[in-house]
């Protein structure tokens, strides 16, 4: 027995990036490829710590065996591609361009905040609406969400809780027995917040429709992610390129991964080589939510906005391909899958 702990100890310190790596693996609409609507990754840390990044249209329900253990469920904002007003039919079902999707009245979120009980990372704001919605999920005679106890907790939680954080807040989940914790940080995105509207009563529904109004649910967010190996993941969410992407996630927090999210509504398709080049500087990136088929066999198509931006991004950029893992270093480097 000690003589195999002597060799696994030896064959840790041969090759420390195999232990302590970050495992990232997008959930979209089609298994090896980046499609239209694909906005969801689950990340894993090296102490067993697992989080879904915006559940979006991605999920088939809060079972979908994709998943795995969830422990925590961060929601940058209110859209309906985001919080999830829809769910993913199956895995492969319509096109790239359109996936097949089904309803899902209580939100994708909610379904699997639910399902997994995990904690949900938002803002206060956005979290109240996520605490009902898993009220309908579970019905009545159960104990409604509240938010979390601490700031810090150890994962998994006994029930779904969430963050209790707005802007600039930090949020840390450390998994039994590990010496560190992974820490969620929310920071701005700018973008807008207004809720889906199919996911509201439909008294409130009439009302908004009779003054051609819109709900917010304060500001939306992205998310800066310090692992346990050191990666420092920026999560962009849906933005425009902002000033806080140096002063703040870069000067100040120092990310090494930027997933940016792209599409042509916040204008990162014009704007993204600068956003990276000049103000996030970070060891590479990541592509996701490209509103466009972005792949054919796994393969970046050509004459796409996607491709158009890569040929401009100086550092090492990889696209969100839908069930494939990609591993980064504690330096923000991919070492495998990408
Ligand atoms: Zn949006
Ligand atoms: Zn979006």
């Amino acid at each position: 027995m000690r003589i195999a702990w002597a060799a696994f100890v030896l064959l840790l310190a041969a090759f420390p990036a195999l232990a302590q790596n970050v495992k990232i693996t997008p959930i979209g609409s089609h298994p090896g490829e980046l499609c239209a609507n694909d906005r969801a990754i689950v990340f894993e840390d090296p102490t067993g710590v697992r989080f879904l990044y915006d559940a979006a249209h991605n999920v088939t329900g809060g079972n979908d065996p994709r998943l795995g253990a969830i422990h925590l469920v961060l929601l940058s904002h209110m859209h309906g591609d985001h919080v999830g007003d829809l769910k993913l039919k199956a895995p492969g079902e319509g096109t790239c361009a359109n996936s097949a999707r089904v309803p899902a009245p209580n939100s994708t979120t909610a379904e699997v905040v639910a399902e997994k009980n995990a904690v949900l990372v938002t803002t206060r704001a956005m979290a109240g609406f996520v605490h009902n919605k898993v009220g309908a999920v579970r019905g009545s005679g159960n104990k409604p969400m509240d938010f979390c106890s601490s700031l810090a907790v150890t994962v998994p939680v006994p029930a779904a809780c969430s963050s209790r954080i707005d802007l600039g807040g930090v949020f840390k989940a450390q998994a039994e027995g590990a010496q560190q914790g992974v820490e969620f940080t929310i920071v701005y995105s700018e973008h807008v917040n207004d809720v889906a509207p199919s996911l509201l009563s439909k008294a409130r529904q009439d009302l908004l429709k009779a003054d051609g109004a819109q709900l917010g649910y304060g500001p939306p967010v992205g998310f800066v992610v310090k692992f346990t190996n050191g990666l420092v993941a920026y999560l962009s969410s849906d933005t425009a390129v902002f000033g806080d992407m140096k002063m703040v996630i870069s000067d100040f927090h120092k990310a090494n991964l930027a997933v940016i999210n792209l599409g042509p509504n916040p204008g990162l398709f014009q704007s993204g080589a600068y956003a990276i080049n000049d103000l996030l500087k970070p060891a590479s990136v990541i592509f996701t939510h490209v509103n466009e088929v972005a792949t054919e066999g796994g393969k970046l198509r050509a004459n796409t906005q996607t491709a158009a931006l890569m040929k401009q991004v100086k550092p090492p950029a990889h696209l969100a391909i839908s069930e494939r893992t990609m591993e980064f270093d504690g330096k923000g480097k991919c070492v495998s899958g990408c």
